[in-house]
C-alpha cells in the first residue's frame, strides 16, 4: 500500500482486548495513513490471526499506528492462494479464532482479493464482519460532481483494445454514473476508446492520487480529456468516472410501447406512474395515452 507521508497515532489507543470469533474484513488507507478507522485499529490489535494480501504492507501499517504483533501469526492470502490456504483459514475460524483480513489498500473485495474467502465463510455459516473505511471508487464519486443516486462500479477495463471496446459498448447505455479503475499508462487509450463507443461529448472525471499529496480532479468531456492527456503525462493511481448517457427522447410511439408492456402486469394508474418515471415524461401525458390504450 502506498502509505502517504502522514503517519501518526491519531491519539487513539487501540483496544488490546480480544475481538469476537470470526472473519473481520478491515479497510485500510488508499494514501493518507491517518484514514485508518479506530475500529480497524481495534480489530488489528485484537485479532488472534492477521491475514493480508501483502503481509509486509500490513506489518508496515500496524507499525505506523503502533500496534504490536505480540507473536501473532501473519498469513498471506489472496484469491489465487489456492483451495488449501482457504480451507486453512476456514478451519481456524471453525476452531473459534478471530481473523483480521486486509488487502493491499482500501476495501477488500473491491478490485482486490477477499471474495472467495467471503463466499466460503458465508457457505460454512461462520461469523463475519467488516470494518468499513477508505475506498477509491467511493472517494472519487464523492468528489466527481456527477450524479450519485445510481452508480455502477465496473472495476478495471480489459487491457486489450478489442475487449475494452466491447466492455465500453456494453456500458454505453447504462443509466448510472460509471466508475472505473485504470492504470495511468492506459488512460489515453481508454479515453480514445470512450470517444468511439460512448461519444466524444460524454462528461468524464479523472481523479488521481486521492488522499495523497498530488491529489487532482480533472473534469471535461471525453474529447477535452483526450486532448489534456495528449499534452501532459498523468501519473499515479486513478479512478475514471463517466456520466450517464442522456436519455433517449421519448415519442408517443415509445411511450405507447412501454405502456403496453407495463399494462400486462399493472393497473393503468401504476403503469402511468412507472412509465413516466422510467422515461422522464410528465405523468399527465403518459396517463392520457394509457387511458386511450386501455379503452381502445
Ligand atoms: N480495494 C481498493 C479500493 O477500495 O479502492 C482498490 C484496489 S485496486 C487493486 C487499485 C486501484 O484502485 C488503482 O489502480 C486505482 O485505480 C484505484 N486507487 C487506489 N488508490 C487510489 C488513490 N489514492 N487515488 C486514485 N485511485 C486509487
Amino acid at each position: 500500500m502506498r502509505q502517504g507521508a502522514d503517519p501518526g497515532d491519531g491519539g487513539h489507543k487501540p483496544a488490546l482486548r480480544a475481538i469476537s470469533p470470526g472473519l473481520h474484513f478491515v479497510s485500510t488507507p488508499i494514501g493518507a495513513a491517518r484514514d485508518i478507522t479506530l475500529r480497524a485499529l481495534d480489530v488489528l490489535a485484537g485479532a488472534d490471526v492477521l491475514v493480508a494480501e501483502d503481509t509486509r504492507t500490513l506489518r508496515h501499517l500496524m507499525e505506523i499506528h503502533g500496534i504490536p504483533l505480540n507473536g501473532r501469526p501473519v498469513i498471506a492470502y489472496h484469491d489465487h492462494s489456492g483451495e488449501g490456504q482457504m480451507q486453512r483459514l476456514v478451519g481456524l475460524l471453525a476452531e473459534g479464532k478471530s481473523l483480521a483480513y486486509a488487502s493491499e489498500a482500501g476495501t477488500p473485495l473491491i478490485s482486490d482479493p477477499g471474495f472467495e474467502l467471503a463466499r466460503a465463510v458465508a457457505a460454512a455459516g461462520l461469523p463475519m464482519t467488516a470494518a468499513p473505511g477508505p475506498c477509491a471508487a467511493i472517494c472519487a464519486l464523492t468528489l466527481s460532481g456527477l450524479p450519485s443516486d445510481r452508480f455502477l462500479f465496473a472495476g478495471f477495463p480489459p487491457s486489450a483494445q478489442g475487449a475494452r471496446r466491447s466492455f465500453l459498448e456494453e456500458l454505453a447505455g447504462v443509466q448510472a454514473t460509471l466508475i472505473l479503475y485504470e492504470s495511468p499508462k492506459r488512460l489515453g487509450a481508454l479515453l480514445s476508446d470512450m470517444a468511439s463507443t460512448l461519444g466524444a461529448n460524454r462528461q468524464v472525471v479523472v481523479c488521481r492520487e486521492l488522499t495523497k499529496r498530488f491529489e487532482e480532479v480533472l473534469r471535461g468531456t471525453v474529447a477535452t480529456l483526450v486532448a489534456d492527456v495528449e499534452t501532459r503525462e498523468i501519473k499515479g493511481e486513478i479512478v475514471v468516472l463517466v456520466d450517464r448517457a442522456a436519455p433517449a427522447e421519448a415519442t408517443e410511439e415509445s411511450i405507447g410501447a412501454a405502456l403496453d408492456a407495463a399494462l400486462q402486469s399493472m393497473s393503468v394508474k401504476d403503469a402511468a406512474t412507472f412509465v413516466s418515471q422510467t422515461l422522464g415524461v410528465s405523468r399527465k401525458i403518459v396517463y392520457r395515452i394509457a387511458l386511450d390504450r386501455s379503452q381502445g
